[in-house]
């Protein structure tokens, strides 16, 4: 990565392939947080695990816990040649509903006619609203309601990749499970939290169908595309002028919402102070008003609040 003027531009070597080999591209688009990094990293290498070629790698932006960030695995049964960005996926993981109305994620963005697309929410698949071809390959399942049933937090990394694993068809469960045991080891997971991932993981792949997409077969020439210049890329955060994060709403990054019971509030002010992104400001009685535009979730005021005044509230959205 080069960076000129403040812009990251970024310079990818493309080359496709002839004879029809597989050619599977995914890519992962969550929030700082969610563990989109190693969703993708467990899908490569429970590919891997099936004696396929993997690569897998992430991108962030401004680095910050609940921004959006992007992963891209790719699945060959050759060499894998080319590098850089997916931008021509076969199957989209959407970690985050949230991501799909994002300017800065555009998750759905270059999707192949035929490929699949998967949406972690609450939501019905008949609310959804993204066209004819999207919704005929809509994959959807609440993966952040079972992680947070089964381990306790919405980190949602092995249940996508457990996902993703199932939707191409070309992965088993025991190279899922031998993956996401290396993969949470390697970054040192506990063994008892290992234990309920793999629950986890093979609840998912269990119930979700197997959907593989009908393009993965496809861009089958072997011929060599000149260097491309990319400047910037939809899926992760670009910082491109100064002073602008006030424009920016974090409100749509909650998997949890802040609720203030005032008949318990003892106005002391303490979740004002604590809150890292000012979306807590005092009203003329000393009790606190949340700017749910601006509080991204990380629940620091339910934690520190003294009288345990502040309770949570999953997040459900309707689209
Ligand atoms: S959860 Fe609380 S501390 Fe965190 S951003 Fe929202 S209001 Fe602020
Ligand atoms: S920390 Fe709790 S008690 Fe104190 S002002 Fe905030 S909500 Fe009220």
């Amino acid at each position: 990565m080069i960076e000129i003027s403040g812009h990251n531009i970024i310079i990818a070597l493309t080359i496709h392939y002839v004879d029809e080999p597989m050619l599977l591209k995914v890519r992962f688009h969550g929030r700082g947080g969610h563990g989109v990094k190693t969703a993708s990293r467990i899908l490569g290498e429970a590919a891997f695990n099936e004696g396929l070629y993997a690569q897998d790698s992430p991108i962030y932006g401004a680095e910050r816990r609940g921004a959006p960030v992007a992963a891209f695995t790719r699945i060959s049964d050759e060499e894998i040649l080319e590098r850089g960005f997916i931008f021509d996926p076969d199957i989209v993981v959407v970690m985050d509903e949230t991501l799909l109305n994002d300017w800065s994620a555009k998750p759905l963005d270059g999707l192949k006619p035929g490929g699949i697309a998967f949406v972690n929410t609450t939501a019905n698949s008949q609310l959804y609203d993204y066209g004819e071809t999207i919704r005929e390959n809509l994959v959807i399942y609440d993966l952040t309601g079972l992680a947070l049933k089964i381990i306790g937090k919405p980190i949602i990394s092995t249940p996508s990749a457990a996902a993703a694993s199932k939707i191409t068809g070309i992965i088993s469960e025991s190279s899922l499970i031998d993956a996401v045991t290396s993969e949470l080891s390697e970054i040192g997971v506990g063994d008892d939290v290992i234990e309920n991932n793999i629950i986890l993981a093979r609840e998912v792949f269990r119930s979700i169908p197997e959907t593989p997409p009908s393009t993965k077969l496809s861009d089958s020439k072997r011929e060599l595309i000149p260097l491309e210049v990319v400047i910037s890329y939809p899926g992760y955060e670009d910082i491109v002028s100064v002073g602008n994060s006030p424009l920016r709403k974090t409100g749509n990054w909650r998997v949890f919402k802040p609720i203030v019971d005032f008949s318990r509030c003892t106005a002391c002010g303490v979740c004002f102070v604590y809150c890292p992104d000012a979306a807590i400001t005092l009203r003329s009685d000393g009790k606190p008003e949340i700017d749910y535009d601006n509080c991204k979730g990380c629940l620091i005021c339910y934690r520190e609040c003294p009288p345990r005044a502040i309770s949570i509230e999953r997040e459900v959205r309707v689209w």
